[in-house]
């Protein structure tokens, strides 16, 4: 297969281009590195089958040659990015989602959505079903990245309904590893940097919310799986173990060995109070389910910080609308 990855040379994308690349597929990444890192891809450059091209997806999306199937992962995804980028945010999940839609079309090439748990807002079911229609504030400032992957979610839709295009939505749930920007605000990579900094680990209100973590290579596999499928989805791929924060806390300060302690700050806007997928649509449809526990996982996560002082990085500049880690 051909296949197109766009935002390929992020935390996920580029761990996709690589398993995409050893099954024997040839892999064009689109990003217009705006978190992405050439980095992440530099050791896929020279492999035949690989190519990365700077695009912005939200900007007309030409690709020569055969396509047989479109990735669309570009999109800003950390809290961190989306505050930082909210019309930029709006814009991938709306003109960019039409215009790799049209580009799947047009080649009658197999589309796939990487959609998101946030769909589910501040769920006020738990676990979150794919029949969960969501609990999402319209406004808030959240809204920029939840409201554009719904649209996102109808667009491919009526594509589906409308223009006969093979497309396949996944709901991603909190996905970690190797790869994380240090200074993302996603909560993983933020309690790891902390703790390998000797900084105190910072809790957004007592810690007690729920959120279920998803080593990176079960996701890559999930994606994958997707991808051959065929099917429509809307299909959830995480974890469903569920820890509270505090609780992953206590595991990083563990594994790291840090002297750091706990920060308490306060709880930003809309932040969901309990997040789990149920994953049974997954399991029956993809024959998926996650394999590699959270202790293992973080393992492999400290390891490779640890093992990459420059990935620890400067802080970004502050921002007054960031907010919590997710
Ligand atoms: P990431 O920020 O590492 O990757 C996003 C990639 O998209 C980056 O390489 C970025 O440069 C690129 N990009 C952004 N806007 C673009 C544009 N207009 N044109 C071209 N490229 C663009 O984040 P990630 O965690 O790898 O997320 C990948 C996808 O998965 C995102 O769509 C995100 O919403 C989704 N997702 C991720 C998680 C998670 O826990 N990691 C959870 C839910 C959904």
């Amino acid at each position: 297969m051909r296949v197109v990855v766009a935002g390929g040379s992020g935390f996920l994308g580029s761990q996709l281009c690589e398993a995409l690349v050893s099954r024997g597929d040839r892999v064009s990444c689109l990003d217009n590195f705006s978190s992405g890192r050439v980095a992440n891809v530099a050791h896929l450059l020279n492999l035949p089958g690989f190519e990365c091209v700077t695009c912005d997806v939200t900007t007309r999306v030409r690709v020569s040659g055969d396509v047989d199937a479109v990735v669309h992962l570009a999109s800003p995804a950390s809290p961190y990015d989306y505050h930082q980028h909210p019309l930029e945010t709006l814009a991938a999940g709306s003109r960019g989602t039409e215009n790799l839609l049209q580009l799947a079309v047009r080649h009658r090439a197999r589309f796939v959505l990487a959609s998101t748990s946030e769909v589910y807002g501040d769920p006020k079911v738990h676990p979150q079903t794919e029949e969960y229609w969501g609990h999402v504030n319209p406004i808030g400032p959240r809204s920029v990245y939840d409201e554009a992957k719904r649209y996102a979610e109808a667009l491919t839709a009526a594509y589906r309904r409308s223009r006969d295009a093979d497309t396949g939505i996944v709901r991603i749930f909190n996905t970690y590893g190797p790869r994380m920007r240090a200074h993302d605000g996603r909560v993983v990579s933020t309690f790891v940097r902390q703790a390998l900094a000797g900084e105190p680990l910072s809790l957004h209100g007592d810690g007690s919310q729920t959120r279920s973590f998803c080593y990176v290579d079960d996701m890559v596999r999930g994606l994958i799986a997707m991808l051959d499928s065929g099917r429509p989805g809307p299909v959830n791929l995480g974890n469903p173990a569920e820890r509270t924060v505090r609780e992953l806390a206590e595991l990083v300060l563990a594994l790291t060995a840090s002297p750091s302690g706990l920060r308490f700050l306060p709880l930003p806007a809309d932040d969901p109070v309990r997040r789990r997928p149920e994953i049974t649509r997954a399991r029956e449809q993809l024959g998926w389910r996650p394999r590699v526990p959270l202790d293992e996982g973080l393992r492999h996560t400290v390891a490779w910080f640890a093992g990459r002082p420059e990935a620890l990085g400067q802080p970004p500049k502050p921002s007054a609308a960031a907010g919590s880690a997710s």
